[in-house]
């Protein structure tokens, strides 16, 4: 088992001057915490995080990633670790570094499916803050993979699917080519037992039976070089067999069929001999020109710098040469690790400020940050600062813009879950619809037939899919009220001039007159008098020009287009403001002469009200609009009364009577009878004002029997 002074020893090495102490204080205090662990092979818990330490020191990690190392899986474990209690320990430093793989470690992978799996290694790179917390993972990944046999099958078939998945893509993305191929070929060894098993048996072989060959082709290689005057390192070897794999899969071949099994690498010390070896390589055998390939001049995402060619070598075998110099080598091993191998006791000179630049290039991925020298100021980073990712309940990861919210994440999985999105619940706890969403969050969305899109909503969405579906469902409820409320104004219209509005619209007369005035249809002209650029009036005349003629000091042209301009009313005056409409609220039907006030409602424009209506909200007083009957002009109004009498033969006649005795219309009425010999008597009535009403109510009272007469909402 390794102690502590075997890691200490390690660091000593590449770090001399480093702090020890925090290292034996980490190392007790995990011990610690886990004492009462067993490992599923039986051993004490301790020789994991022991491992993951000893795995970073010899990446040459920095003491705070080692302490973390060692402390890993305390937070998680054992209860009794807090944050508070690592911080006051260990500092603030180590401690974001545990929180960090915490948090990383709560995050559960469901899906292999390719796009899925990318927004998980995503959402992993969201929630590391700092780099460091990405590599540590990645050295406890590599042990639990090393010690993969003790787990139960399924789990290990599940751990295995994750590493392929999520960990070796992302050492990869880092540059950490070791890791990357071992993870990958312990990933291998559990997927596919079988496939794996048959590898390392045919490997083996070919390596015991190419290592004349291999031999040969060093020696060859050498002598040329050193005649040369290169000093040259020169090895070779058998490719990793998760690649090897790969090949057979993607090329659909059997293993022997690979000719490209061995690859020799050359390491020299700097760039131009790279290409003199080349040069060499390709005057002793002749080389493939279409395998030929320059990662030196335009080096890979991930920085991998190294000329590949392939030759026709001795025994006309294929043999592919891997040429770079030892610094590429170590990047090409370490990748992003090497960076705290540089950074520990050095002063940052140009060379190295070169060698920051392709780091913060390699993890920027995609990103674009703003200021290459904030990476140098610190190591650390927001690799996704303009994204989050969180889960649906079946286990999907969602990419949104950082700051969206659940009706963000609605539309995104389609309009309708938007359009309908009534609340949300965010690790099974209720939200506010405004709520912003944080990374790896489990986002329900509750939806519900009679929710609607609003305009509030606008304020807070995030997404443009969001804000353009809604901006379609408030312009088509508009257009519906719009069309609703001129439908309305052209009706009464209508009536008062004893038209048919049914039959205009029914010959096509309406799509005509709405034709002549520039418009699409019949009910762009209702919507154009229900947002008052048109007077029903105008339509009137534009159908009936005859109507026209007849009508009482009638208005010039000139009068008429001013009208157009002004929206239609109907008896109310609003202070300073024009273009808005007016709809009387059904509810309290207000009448000419009531105290009335105005209430604005978003896309309903100005609904009147009598004052003290129920349904006005008190509390929202800025709404309210100060307006006033203009009574000079007439129009009726509907209302409702209701009159209680004894019962009586005849006694409705009789009602409607009086009530047309005052020259108002009845539009509808009901009696209801009651045991006791009473009726009640409900009409709906037009009147042109209050006055009007009163003395209609007066003759009502005056009918024989009549005790009340009330007017009812
Ligand atoms: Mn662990």
């Amino acid at each position: 088992m390794i102690r502590a002074n075997d890691i200490i020893d390690k660091v000593a090495d590449y770090y001399p001057a480093a702090d020890f102490d925090i290292i034996r204080k980490a190392y007790a205090y995990s011990a610690y915490a886990h004492r009462n662990q067993v490992r599923l092979s039986g051993e004490p818990y301790m020789i994991h995080p022991i491992e993951v330490a000893n795995i970073l020191a010899e990446m040459k990690m920095d003491i705070a990633s080692i302490a973390a190392g060692l402390l890993h899986d305390t937070l998680e474990d054992d209860p009794m670790t807090s944050i508070e209690d690592l911080s006051l320990r260990f500092g603030d430093e180590i401690t974001a570094l545990v929180e960090g793989l915490t948090k990383i470690s709560k995050i559960k992978f469901k899906s292999s499916q390719e796009h899925q799996a990318e927004n998980y290694r995503k959402m992993i790179l969201a929630m590391v803050k700092d780099i460091r917390v990405l590599i540590i993972k990645l050295a406890d990944r590599v042990h639990n993979m090393r010690t993969l046999d003790f787990q139960k099958s399924h789990r290990r078939q599940a751990i295995a699917q994750e590493t392929l998945d999520l960990y070796a893509p992302l050492a990869n993305r880092l540059g950490i080519s070791w890791i990357k191929q071992e993870l990958e070929d312990n990933s291998l060894r559990y997927l596919q037992p079988a496939i794996y098993r048959e590898l390392e048996e045919k490997v083996a072989r070919k390596e015991l039976e190419s290592r004349a060959f291999i031999d040969t082709v060093i020696k060859l290689v050498q002598r040329n070089l050193t005649h040369n005057g290169i000093q040259a390192q020169v090895n070779g070897r058998l490719k990793h067999f998760y690649s090897i794999y790969r090949k057979m899969v993607r090329r659909d071949i059997a293993f022997e069929q690979i000719y490209d099994i061995i690859a020799f690498r050359i390491l020299v010390a700097d760039k131009a001999e790279c290409y003199n070896v080349l040069g060499i390589i390709h005057a002793l055998w002749r080389p493939l020109p279409s395998r030929f390939k320059d990662f030196i001049g335009v080096p890979k995402a991930n920085m991998y710098q190294s000329l590949h060619t392939t030759v026709i070598g001795p025994e006309g075998r294929h043999v592919e040469f891997q040429i770079r110099t030892h610094e590429m080598h170590q990047i090409a091993e370490m990748g992003i690790a090497a960076h705290w191998h540089y950074k520990e006791g050095y002063q940052l000179d140009d060379h190295d400020r070169q060698q920051m630049d392709w780091l913060r290039q390699m993890i920027e991925w995609q990103q674009d940050v703003d200021n290459p020298g904030e990476f140098l100021d610190s190591v650390k980073i927001d690799l996704f600062s303009e994204a989050v990712y969180v889960f649906t309940p079946a286990g999907d990861v969602k990419e949104l813009p950082r700051g969206s919210t659940p009706v963000d994440m609605a539309y995104s999985i389609h309009s309708k879950v938007g359009d309908h999105c009534s609340g949300a619940k965010v690790n099974g706890k209720l939200v506010p619809l405004r709520y912003q969403l944080q990374n790896g969050e489990m986002v329900e969305i509750v939806t519900s037939n009679r929710q609607h899109p609003n305009k509030d909503w606008l304020a807070f969405v995030k997404t443009s899919k969001a804000k353009t579906k809604i901006r379609q469902w408030v312009k088509k409820e508009e257009e519906r009220r719009s069309i609703e409320l001129g439908r309305e104004l052209c009706e009464k219209a209508f009536i008062r001039n004893k038209l048919s509005f049914n039959q205009a619209l029914k010959s096509g007369k309406m799509q005509a007159a709405a034709e002549e005035f520039s418009l699409k249809h019949a009910e762009a002209l209702l919507a154009a008098v229900g947002r008052g650029k048109l007077s029903a009036r105008q339509v009137i005349n534009r159908i009936f020009p005859e109507m026209r003629k007849s009508q009482k000091g009638k208005k010039s042209d000139k009068e008429e287009k001013r009208a157009a301009r002004k929206p239609a009313r109907d008896g109310i005056s609003i202070k300073d403001i024009d273009d808005v409409m007016v709809r009387f609220a059904k509810c309290c039907n207000p009448l000419p002469g009531d105290d009335v006030v105005g209430f604005i409602t978003r896309g309903r424009g100005l609904t009147v009200h009598r004052r003290g209506c129920r349904h006005v909200d008190k509390s929202n007083s800025e709404r309210y609009m100060d307006v006033s009957w203009n009574l000079d002009r007439s129009s009726s109004h509907r209302v409702r009364i209701r009159v209680m009498s004894e019962d009586a033969k005849g006694l409705l006649v009789s009602l409607g009577t009086a009530i047309s005795s005052q020259e108002a219309n009845i539009t509808s009425g009901t009696l209801q009878t009651t045991i006791n010999q009473k009726a009640h008597c409900y009409f709906e009535i037009q009147v042109k004002d209050l006055e009007h009403l009163k003395r209609v109510k007066m003759a009502l009272r005056g009918v024989k029997g009549v005790y009340q007469v009330t007017r009812i909402s």
